[in-house]
């Protein structure tokens, strides 16, 4: 689990998903299950938010270890485009 703070802690996380270019399948809002084309390798991210903050967990082993990896990268960004859609439909 890592905490989401600001753009610099996925700073590397993000570069490497936009080499890599994971695919992202939303299970739910805040659950995704992001795809490794190239390798077929699959991984569960959770986003949440507690107290204000945001969280997000990946199963993979660098997720599992509190690092930011690049399917965490890949998963917030298409759940901050779920959030800013979902927040435009509840005006
Ligand atoms: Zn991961």
């Amino acid at each position: 689990m890592i905490q989401l703070t600001t753009a610099a802690t996925l700073e590397n996380a993000i570069t490497k998903a936009r080499t890599v270019k994971p695919r992202v399948h939303v299970n739910r809002f805040g659950s995704y299950t992001v795809t490794n084309k190239a390798t077929g390798a699959t991984y569960t991210v959770e986003c949440m938010k507690r107290d204000n903050k945001r969280f997000a967990h990946c199963t993979c082993k660098a997720g599992e270890r509190g690092q930011g990896c690049y399917h965490i990268a890949a998963a917030v960004s298409a759940h901050i485009q779920l959030a800013t859609e979902r927040a435009q439909l509840n005006f």
